[in-house]
């Protein structure tokens, strides 16, 4: 069953799935965040972009009314499983105002959310068809559509702490999978700036690698862009394999044994 509360923020629909074990301050702390992340203006570059590609529009999607600015995260309030991308998509995420939907990432990136039991539905089109997800929180490293999805590192510093704060509230996440090696560092990047690791030289980007000693840990993939997913770089059931692993990761509970924060610092 799917039980979807739905959170309104303006025009903005998060859809939250509280369930009873949960807090109900941290869901209150996501909707701050949300509603920071939607008004946040800290990139003028990004924010001038991001206005611009829903102004002028892809043919294709001409009588849309773009969401064009900030894409706030979304997804499950008790995740165990956080999923970090780059950036949302000019005419995805950025024209429907919620990650990785409306383009082709996306496809590849729910259907496997979906096979592992962490999505409601195999499709992401818009706000508003129905999906939820369970146990899982979708953010991203930056929050606003970059020109070429290439954020800067300035624009990837100012967006960090959204991040760090999704960190905070998700205390217990189990497992970060990280799409792409720009979610990679930026997950690293926080960890070090928190001094819960003294240094990223030894975290080695590829496809599934996995750093249980983290916490949460850290399960790398390769980012389902299109460029990833047309060459075969990334195919679907590479995909699928990271969401089940990460799901057996969970639930297995494989990290308890891993010792508390203040015990590991500085020393790994
Ligand atoms: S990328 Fe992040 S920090 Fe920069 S304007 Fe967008 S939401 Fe704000």
């Amino acid at each position: 069953m799917w039980p979807v509360s739905q959170v309104f923020s303006g025009k903005h629909l998060a859809y939250l799935m509280p369930r009873n074990a949960q807090p109900p301050s941290r869901a209150e702390n996501l909707i701050t965040l949300h509603d920071q992340i939607v008004a946040c203006e800290r990139c003028p570059r990004l924010i001038a972009h991001c206005r611009e590609v829903a102004a002028t529009k892809r043919r294709a999607y001409i009588d849309w009314e773009y969401w064009g600015k900030p894409v706030p995260s979304f997804g499950d309030p008790a995740a165990r499983l956080l999923v970090l991308g780059l950036a949302p998509g000019a005419h995805g995420a950025n024209r429907t105002g919620r990650m990785f939907t409306g383009d082709r990432s996306g496809d590849f990136l729910y259907r496997s959310l979906f096979r592992a039991g962490f999505a409601s539905q195999s499709e992401s089109t818009h706000l508003g068809d129905g999906l939820a997800l369970k146990d899982a929180w979708i953010t991203a490293s930056g929050h606003c559509a970059p020109p070429d999805n290439k954020p800067t590192p300035a624009e990837l510093r100012a967006c960090r702490p959204f991040l760090e704060r999704e960190l905070e509230l998700f205390a217990d996440a189990r497992v970060v999978v990280a799409l792409g090696k720009i979610a990679f560092d930026t997950y690293l990047g926080v960890l070090k700036a928190r001094g819960e690791i003294a240094s990223m030289s030894g975290f080695k980007f590829g496809h599934a690698a996995l750093y249980a000693e983290l916490r949460p840990m850290l399960l790398a993939s390769y980012h389902p862009s299109q460029q990833n997913t047309s060459t075969g770089k990334l195919t679907q059931q590479m995909l699928d394999e990271i969401f089940l692993r990460a799901a057996e990761l969970i639930r297995s509970g494989r990290d308890r044994a891993v010792p508390p924060r203040s015990s590991r610092r500085k020393s790994q």
